[in-house]
């Protein structure tokens, strides 16, 4: 169990408890113009409604849409058939893993006056739930997860496309498509297109690793697959995870005020995550083989939206996969939760070649998210446009910069370009214009805007203190920002009252002030991402980092995803140096059954690892096989014990060992983000010295 599933169960828990607070006393204090007035029905009691700039804000974008165009409202529902009778999936462990119900209010209504227009149209879209035909032979379970899972009939079973994130949503797919067409015949073969959590993780639950193994059911994925499901999020991973609550809104009810969908599809689901290694790897740019006897086109598009992905046609069926390159929505460059920033270029020539190689013929087009397109012309259009958009935002934004734009201003600046501002398909329901334009900057220039005052400024809550000296103390701060978003002028009073927060972390009516202005914000924003991290920010400046229990992530198919170097690497990483000064050792570190061997030293504070070496004169040589050091990776056995019964082999001076331990920090998976929010737990019990558990993958 992941902290941050035990995290989301305990939110409901929080959330009713303030629905039942009601919302009308505690801000009697508060009366201050009409948008200060708690909203009716709002799941916090600090809640408010919409402001009225914030409705003409979102009647604004109603009027410049182009809600004409209803072809994605005619893909979606093309080919139903049969949606899923049951509305909540459980866990095997007892809890929901899946929950379609809480999204019901979405079709209650046409519009709500706290949710953009377009963000709306397409958590709707997204609200489906059941089992689709594609063309016959391709079918499509969606919305049992933020990702589809595609089953294509192959000469003896069912090929399966990127079986989501969980065993327990899976297995309900695979129910619902043999009730209506499986026909009983079993699962051929597996394919993982990218290296993406929402892409792999459910695989338990329709295949039997016995199977794979055996060459039964091949499982087939892009080159170096394994080397980078976990290795994105191992390094940064708690920073990561903790960031994922913002844009995610792990934090926020389903509800009009709160979370209304992820835009790639309505969120994560909860059970159980397993990975079963592939057995064959596409290795060149294109590939081209029979999966069960089907011929396919792979088309390797490495660094994409995944460090590893890959496209796939189907010359006989005239179907075209996009994998997760081409969706309903343009995607991250930058990710809000964290990663490196992806290459724009790069992504939009893969989609210029897949155009080119394929989709001159292709016929239908379907995708691990969203829903397909049809006919040759439309999948033409669409991948033209999404070739443009990533393609124009990498040039007009470099364009910009070497004019002068700078990263912070970049996305004031820049805008797509009005032919596809006009096309669903270019709005931005994962990747937002701004961010991403940000994000191109920071690819080729970096952080830096070339201000010295921006070169070593003083960290914010260090440089706060003494704007709120200047302008006259917490009182006029607190008017000024009043008044500012009492004018609906939000990005200008997020402007000081943020100083005034982060100068008097404890100033609760600060807090309340800037969460009232988040929440305008958040209302006002057609991306999910920043929408959620604006309420998200909001909720936490209200009600503090909600307390719970926290465990470790043990799934032990995502630590044997993990290399020992990635492993030994992100020790370097837990490591406090500053616990390190003085220490001084050399060991050799051997682990037999698969033949790896490294020196690992700390020397000068820092701990590194050199694979493929052995030093002559080690201080410590240990010895353990890596299946016996993945016990002690998920804390299931210390490495004191492997030691203590002869699992683990040591030659030297065990001290080292001990020393070295001694210097291990645990990352708090609840750090405090805005200031003030923290409450005075301290983190759970400590990790075990020696142990790297890398969370489930993150879902995109
Ligand atoms: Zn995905």
């Amino acid at each position: 169990m992941s902290t941050r599933r035990e995290f989301i169960q305990s939110v409901p828990v929080a959330s009713a408890a303030f629905a039942v607070a009601g919302n009308l006393a505690l801000e009697a204090s508060h009366a201050l113009a009409q948008s200060a007035a708690p909203a009716a029905g709002h799941f916090h009691p600090k809640g408010k409604a919409p402001s009225k700039f914030t409705l003409d804000a979102l009647k604004q974008a109603q009027a410049t849409l182009p809600f004409s165009d209803t072809r994605d409202i005619e893909e979606q529902k093309r080919g139903l058939i049969a949606p899923m009778p049951e509305l909540k999936i459980m866990a095997d462990s007892g809890h929901v893993a899946w929950d379609m119900e809480r999204f019901k209010f979405l079709d209650a209504q046409d519009q709500f006056d706290s949710i953009h227009p377009s963000l709306l149209r397409q958590s709707k879209l997204n609200n489906n739930y059941g089992l689709y035909e594609v063309i016959p032979g391709i079918y499509q379970v969606r919305g049992f997860d933020l990702s589809d899972i595609t089953f294509i009939r192959g000469k003896t079973g069912w090929i399966v496309f990127d079986p989501l994130v969980s065993r327990e949503v899976v297995r309900a797919a695979w129910k619902l498509f043999q009730q209506h067409v499986g026909q009983g015949l079993p699962v051929s073969a597996v394919i993982y297109s990218h290296t993406h959590g929402d892409h792999w993780g459910g695989v338990r639950g329709i295949v039997d690793e016995t199977d794979v193994r055996s060459g039964k059911i091949p499982i087939i994925a892009p080159i170096d697959f394994m080397d980078f499901t976990v290795a994105e999020n191992v390094y940064a991973g708690n920073a990561m995870n903790r960031r994922l609550f913002f844009q995610y809104g792990l934090l926020l009810p389903a509800s009009p005020y709160g979370f209304v969908g992820q835009g790639l599809g309505q969120g994560i689901s909860a059970g159980a995550t397993g990975l079963i290694a592939p057995t064959r790897y596409v290795e060149k740019p294109i590939e081209e083989f029979e999966v069960d006897g089907l011929n396919m086109i792979f088309q390797n598009t490495p660094n994409t939206e995944a460090p590893r992905e890959m496209n796939t046609y189907i010359p006989s069926m005239k179907a075209l996969w996009m994998a997760e390159n081409v969706t309903a929505t343009p995607h991250n460059i930058y990710t809000l939760r964290g990663a490196q920033v992806r290459d724009p270029l790069g992504w939009s020539k893969y989609i210029g070649e897949a155009l080119y190689r394929f989709g001159q013929e292709a016929e239908v087009m379907f995708a691990s998210h969203h829903w397909p397109r049809w006919g040759n012309d439309r999948i033409q259009e669409v991948l033209r446009g999404q070739r443009d958009l990533y393609a124009h935002m990498n040039n007009q934004v470099l364009h910009l910069a070497n004019q002068g734009v700078t990263i912070n201003e970049i996305h004031n600046v820049y805008e797509v370009p009005k032919s596809l501002q006009d096309k669903w398909y270019c709005r931005g329901y994962h990747g937002s214009p701004q961010h991403n334009s940000r994000g191109v900057i920071q690819r080729y220039l970096g952080f830096w805007d070339c201000n010295p005052t921006t070169l070593i400024p003083l960290s914010p809550k260090d440089s706060a203190p003494l704007y709120v000296e200047m302008m006259g103390g917490a009182d006029k701060i607190m008017a000024r920002g009043r008044t500012l978003h009492d004018e609906g002028r939000y990005l200008h009073a997020q402007e000081i009252v943020n100083k005034l927060v982060l100068a008097e972390p404890q100033n609760q009516a600060a807090k309340d002030l800037l969460a009232d202005i988040f929440e305008q914000l958040g209302y006002q924003q057609e991306n999910p991402g920043l929408r959620n991290s604006y309420l998200g920010a909001a909720y936490e400046l209200r009600s503090g980092i909600p307390q719970g229990e926290t465990a470790s992530s043990s799934s032990p198919d995502v630590v044997r995803a993990m290399s020992t170097e990635l492993f030994l690497n992100f020790l370097a990483i837990r490591m406090d140096s500053r616990k390190a000064e003085g220490l001084r050792f050399t060991m050799n570190f051997v682990t037999p059954d698969n033949g790896e061997k490294f020196i690992v030293e700390l020397e000068n504070a820092t701990l590194t690892n050199i694979k493929g070496f052995q030093a002559e004169k080690a201080d410590l040589t240990l010895t353990i096989n890596r299946s016996d050091l993945e016990q002690t990776m998920i804390r299931a056995k210390t490495l004191e014990a492997q030691i203590a019964d002869g699992t683990a082999k040591v030659q030297g001076d065990v001290s080292v060992l001990q020393k070295l331990a001694a210097t291990m920090v645990d990352f708090d998976p609840r750090f405090e983000i805005m200031p003030g929010t923290k409450s005075r737990s301290d983190v759970v019990a400590h990790a075990d010295p020696y142990e790297a558990v890398p969370r489930p993958t993150i879902a995109e």
